[in-house]
């Protein structure tokens, strides 16, 4: 098949937009008030679609973490004596109340991320479910009792709220990481600052006032908008009072707050990168095969931790799955996310299409043959087109970096043990695909994977249900599930007699 042609559909202009983002709080949330940042400074909020400016938001600063810590203190002990069966009704209600502003927060979220409405629409389902898991779970705190060995006392194990926590989340699922932390954390019984990425500040903040709507009470849940990251999350976790840290972003900026989180042994949970290989044997499904490679490369526009980067495909289906594939990558109907017939949306700034931009060079530069895409889209806005490469060298950089676009590498084996070997040389470890119709074998090199995740014969993974988390370089703990929980409880151990 030859590179298709650049081309893209007509960007929807800005008041699109700006209606949707009309209504949604714009200001720091703290101690249950919507307040401005102390040095009342603000930043922009930008459309990937069309690079308009759409918002200003309070842009806080030191003071105002700290302010967020001190309201979280303030609410810190009566959230902790709340009765479990309280925690869950008050989160069951905000399940509720996202479900019935789905439809806006699903547009909310393409506005300012980019993504197209039918990604953004099953992002809200899924940072609704956080809500509804963790209501079931609250009232389902774990513990021990037992005798010791010696029959001398009993051992008695109880889980208390860790206490207060930062939560550090990223741009490309800015609803359903700020729930995915938000929800086990109040569910334990913690009090919480949520620092949302500068890209995409406005998902977090509505999701804010649902839960104040939906009854949080004053300082459980506390956001601080900023454009000072680094400073204002350090200054947070070097004060005593902060306990936990839950962070999902990139690797490099994982690695420095664990070092942040070491002066005060802070309790850290790390949901870092990936570079997750997608493995097809010969006696794969093909229909199957492709399906899941579309939905785990594409989902989300390619921008997903979880997304497959790199696509190992068995010498006997090789051609086959590549033409299927690369077809129905081309087909793909690119523009911005409130279009109803838009299937991949914008990549979320300039940057990010250089990026990816210079990882396709560089594979072609090394030898990688362009089956459909690869050349950036003209015009307003940051897009970059479905794109397919083969014949790719293993000393490419697409091999090694996560890509976060939609640029998917082909490269062919022949056995067993020389995919499992080329699948785990990578420092990331988060998620592996596994595509054939031998079940023995799919568990068998599951096994072998390096790897917190593995999707068989499926190209989605997540599930509020299932702990979510990544091996090696990926990160630290897990996220969903009684496993999510855990991570914002303190364990303690009581030996008793009587
Ligand atoms: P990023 O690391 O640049 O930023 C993540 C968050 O950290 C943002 O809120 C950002 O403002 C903040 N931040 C940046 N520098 C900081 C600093 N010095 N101190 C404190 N906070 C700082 O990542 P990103 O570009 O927003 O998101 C993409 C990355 O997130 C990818 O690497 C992706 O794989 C990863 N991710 C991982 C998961 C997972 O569950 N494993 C899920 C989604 C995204």
């Amino acid at each position: 098949m030859k590179p298709t042609p650049a081309q893209k559909t007509t960007p929807l202009v800005s008041p699109a937009s700006a209606a949707v983002v009309r209504d949604a709080p714009t200001q720091l949330f703290i101690g249950g008030e919507w307040v401005s940042a102390k040095e009342d400074r603000t930043f922009e909020v930008v459309d990937p679609s069309t690079g308009d400016v759409i918002a200003t938001v309070s842009d806080g600063d030191i003071g105002d973490g700290i302010s967020a810590v001190d309201a979280a203190e303030k609410a810190g002990a009566v959230w902790k004596a709340t009765s479990p069966r309280r925690r869950s009704d008050v989160l069951m209600k905000c399940f509720h109340l996202v479900l019935e502003q789905a439809e806006w927060l699903a547009q909310l979220i393409t506005v300012e991320n980019g993504k197209a409405l039918a990604d953004a629409r099953s992002e809200v389902s899924y940072a609704a479910e956080f809500f509804r898991w963790y209501a079931e779970e609250a009232v389902r705190a774990p513990g021990e009792f037992g005798p010791a060995p010696s029959g001398a006392n009993q051992i008695i194990v109880n889980h208390e709220p860790i206490g207060i926590a930062v939560l550090v989340t990223p741009w490309n699922f800015p609803a359903a990481m700020a729930t995915r932390k938000m929800a086990p954390a109040l569910a334990a019984g913690c009090t919480c600052v949520l620092k949302p990425a500068a890209e995409t500040p406005l998902t977090a903040l509505a999701i804010g006032e649902i839960m104040r709507q939906a009854g949080v009470p004053a300082g459980v849940v506390n956001i601080v908008t900023t454009r000072k990251a680094g400073p204002v999350v350090s200054a947070m976790l070097h004060d005593k009072r902060v306990r936990k840290l839950s962070f999902t972003g990139s690797t490099g900026v994982g690695r420095t707050l664990l070092r942040e989180a070491a002066d005060q042994v802070v309790s850290c949970s790390m949901e870092l990168g990936g570079n997750a290989p997608f493995v097809v044997f010969d006696d794969a499904d093909l229909e199957t095969a492709v399906a899941g490679a579309m939905v785990a490369k594409m989902r989300n526009g390619g921008e997903a931790c979880t997304a497959a980067n790199r696509f190992y495909v068995q010498k006997g289906i090789l051609g086959e799955f590549t033409r299927r594939f690369a077809e129905e990558m081309a087909a793909l109907k690119v523009g911005p996310g409130l279009a109803p017939d838009t299937q991949l949306g914008p990549l979320i700034t300039e940057a990010a299409v250089a990026k990816v931009e210079r990882l396709v060079d560089d594979a072609v530069a090394k030898g990688a043959r362009l089956v459909t895409g690869g050349r950036r889209l003209n015009g307003d806005g940051f897009y970059y087109p479905p794109t397919v490469l083969a014949d790719v060298s293993p000393d490419a950089e697409v091999l090694r970096e996560e890509i976060f676009g939609p640029v998917a590498p082909v490269i062919a084996f022949e056995t067993e043990d020389e995919v499992v070997q080329m699948a785990n040389d990578t420092e990331y470890g988060l998620v592996s695909y596994v595509f054939t119709a031998d079940l023995k074998r799919a568990l068998a090199v599951a096994g072998r994977l390096e790897s917190g995740m593995v999707g068989i014969n499926r190209g989605v993974v997540s599930d509020a249900a299932a702990p979510f988390g990544g091996m090696k370089q990926s990160g630290l703990g897990r996220e969903g599930s009684h496993h999510g929980m855990l991570e914002y409880l303190e364990t303690k151990y009581i030996a008793a007699s009587w």
